[in-house]
């Protein structure tokens, strides 16, 4: 996982504190989607004067700037977070057992939810979709 170039220097110009800086390494070594919580444990291992405070604020900055994306998987439950990456669009599955979230992709749904939009009269700016779902007891083949 890689951030993207243009938000890594726009990042750059932004300035870079010693807790935003750890907070978003934490987060780039991530390979979940932590909520706040989880986040503020990870980075308090590189920097432990990070609050929950200091996450919230810095996330909600993260987003703002484009570095960060945030994720309302499940209502009443807490906002998820990732790095905004270079690497094109993906999807999430998320297991409703574990609360686990998968990433995917698939050409064939870029292609459908394309289509849609022009037969709509639209031009895909972006598209969110969210899948969710319970383990299938038979392990697939
Ligand atoms: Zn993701």
């Amino acid at each position: 996982m890689s951030i993207h170039p243009d938000v890594r220097a726009r990042g750059r110009r932004f300035i870079m504190t010693r807790q935003r800086q750890s907070i978003l390494e934490a987060l780039e070594a991530s390979t979940d989607h932590p909520d706040a919580l989880t986040l503020c444990g990870r980075a308090q291992r590189l920097d432990p004067s990070i609050s929950i405070s200091t996450i919230y604020r810095t996330l909600n900055t993260f987003v703002a700037m484009g570095l960060v994306v945030r994720h309302d998987f499940e209502a009443g439950k807490g906002a998820r977070f990732e790095i905004a990456r270079e690497s094109g669009h993906h999807d999430h599955l998320i297991d409703v057992a574990s609360g686990e979230v998968v990433e995917f992709h698939d050409e064939r749904l870029e292609a459908l939810t394309r289509e849609i939009a022009e037969r709509l009269g639209y031009k895909l700016t972006n598209r969110k979709l969210q899948l969710f779902g319970a383990p299938n007891k038979m392990a697939p083949e």
